[in-house]
Order: structure tokens, then sequence, then C-alpha cells
């Protein structure tokens, strides 16, 4: 029936290359009854550990195995994209290394393309094992994205995917140098069947996020899927302009009747420190804007190759 590219980002994952590839294979006699062919591209994100020497004993045991080793770190973004650009299959699934995408769900995956579906994602339904203060601040991140965004961005949406043909190549006419994926999935369409599963640990290692990263990666997503905190600045302003009209008014009223302009020093204060506030936050505002088209018109390249087998 096709080919099948499955793409996995790795960085320092030394530990899980084998682990991953031994539960992967695990479903060739089930391709291989579809008649679908497997291709296995790991996508080496600049690991400073033994990830490339572990793949390269895997290219000598399966052909089927590739690699993609970067110059450096680019990020899992930059990886899945190198992944999806390099990728032959008619069929190209994204999936992490450290086991937390079941390759078991493969199959069902699978069989949903085959009535039909564009794409089937996966979207996890517990987050059991994450730091609750984390869990709070990703729902947050996605209630206020689904108010301020027109992008589908599913809570707990996994990068994990199945698509074809058609979709990686529509994702793949997205050149932006900011890649927001779980926006990009959202944005380009398609008939999309979600699975849900349990949150599974990471098999070794541990995860490259942290809670700082998490925040400047969600403030990416924001700019990249949403210009409402642009017209936060604008909306913010008019209603300041109203206020300042009110209370015009009411200082040139007090000073009619009681005739006493030099009081309130207090209040004074407490507006300027206001004003300068709103004034500081809304340039920020247009600063991250300003920020990402500086590196959008850029143009650089969002990772570069070392080596390629
Ligand atoms: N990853 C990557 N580049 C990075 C960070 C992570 O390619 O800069 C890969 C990593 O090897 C793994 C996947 O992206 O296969 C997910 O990373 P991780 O498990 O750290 O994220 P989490 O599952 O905690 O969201
Ligand atoms: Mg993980």
């Amino acid at each position: 029936m096709g080919l099948l590219s499955v793409i996995v980002p790795c960085y320092n994952e030394e530990e899980n290359v084998e682990l991953f590839y031994t539960e992967l294979i695990k479903n060739d006699p089930f391709f291989a009854e579809e008649n679908v062919e497997l291709e296995l591209l790991f996508v080496d994100d600049g690991s400073r550990d033994g990830t490339v020497a572990e793949v390269k004993k895997l290219i000598q045991r399966d052909e089927r195995v590739h690699l993609l080793s970067f110059s450096r770190n680019f990020g899992k973004e930059a990886a899945m994209y190198a992944g999806l650009e390099n990728a032959g299959g008619d069929y190209v699934v994204l999936m992490d290394v450290d086991l937390q995408d079941p390759p078991s769900l493969l199959p069902e995956m699978f069989s949903y393309i085959k009535q039909g579906y564009d794409s089937v994602a996966t979207r996890r339904v517990s987050r059991k094992g994450e730091p609750p203060v984390r869990s709070f601040f990703a729902r947050m991140f996605y209630r206020l994205m689904k108010k301020i965004s027109r992008t589908e961005i599913m809570d707990g949406a996994r990068d994990y995917r199945l698509m074809t043909r058609q979709m990686v190549d529509a994702i793949l006419a997205m050149h932006e140098y900011n890649r927001f994926t779980k926006g990009i999935f959202g944005w380009v369409g398609f008939r999309t069947k979600w699975l849900e599963y349990e949150n599974v640990e990471r098999a070794k290692g541990e995860t490259k996020w942290n809670f700082w990263k998490l925040l400047v990666y969600s403030v990416d997503g924001i700019t990249a899927f949403s210009t409402v905190p642009l017209m936060l600045a604008s909306v913010m302003g008019v209603l300041f302009c109203f206020l300042a009209f009110a209370m015009i008014i009411f200082v040139i009223v007090r000073k009619l009747i009681f005739g006493d302009p030099v009081s309130g020093w207090a209040s004074q204060v407490c507006i300027m420190l206001l004003i300068g506030g709103v004034q500081f936050f809304c340039t920020g505002i247009l600063g991250q804007y300003l920020a990402k088209t500086y590196m959008e018109v850029k143009r650089r390249p969002i990772y570069l190759v070392k080596e390629k087998i």
C-alpha cells in the first residue's frame, strides 16, 4: 500500500534509541500484512552523547534505518521539520524516542488513515507524573489560546501524529522560522481523528523542558498564532483616553467649586505609575512581535545538517 516514514527527533537519548527500535519493530508483522513498507528516520538534534553511535549500530543491522544529524542543537521543532522534509513516505508519523508516544498505537492509527482520515493525532487526557504547577500553567495556556486564536490547538495534544503525504506537503509549505507545530497542524486543517491515552512516563533519561523553556515556548505559540495581544495595546489606549477625559472634567469642576488644585499628590503618583506600567507592558508586547518579525525576515535556515546516512 506504500511507504510509511517514522520520524524520530532525538536529543541526548543514547539510552532510548535501542529501546524505541525494539518497541517499534513489534509492529512489523502488522505492516507486512498491510503491505506497508517502513522507513525509520532518526533526526539527531546535535546530541552530545552516544545517540549517533546508537543509531549507526541500528543502521548496520537494519537498512530501513536512516540518520540525519544536525551541526548543533536546533530544538525539536527544527528536528521535526527536517524529518518531514527528508521523509519519502506516503504516510509519515512523528514520534518521540522516549516511548512517551507508544508505538503500540500505530496499528490503530493506521486503521483510521485507511478509513479516509488525513491525519490521526494523539492527546493525553491525564498529566500524571508531571509537576502540578506545570499542569496548571499548561491548562491556562490552552484556555488562553482557545480565546485569542482562531487556530485550533488541542489541550494535551502531543506531536505524535500520523499523516498522509498531502498533509505533510501542506505543512512543508509553511516555511516560517518561528515554528509552533501544534498550531501548524491545526492551521493546515484536513480531517483529523483524535486518539486519547493516559500519560506515559519517559523510558530513560530526563525531559529536556523546564518551566522557563516552556514559558518561552508558550509565548512563541501565542505570537505565532494570534495577534490579539497587539490589539490589547490599542484597546487599553482608548480606555485610558476615556479615563483621562473623565478625570479632566472632574478636576476642572472641583477647581471651579472648591478652588483647590494642589492636593492629591498621592493619587497623582499612583496614576503616573499605573500608566507607566501599562505603557511598558504594551511596548513589551510590541517588542515580542517585532523580535519575531526580525528573526523571520533574516530567513536563516531552520536547521543545518552535519551528516546524513
Ligand atoms: N528533542 C529534540 N530536541 C530538543 C529537545 C528534545 O529533538 O532540543 C526530542 C527528544 O529527544 C524527544 C522529544 O524531542 O524525543 C521530546 O522531548 P522530551 O521528552 O524532552 O519532551 P517531553 O516529552 O517532556 O515534552
Ligand atoms: Mg518525553
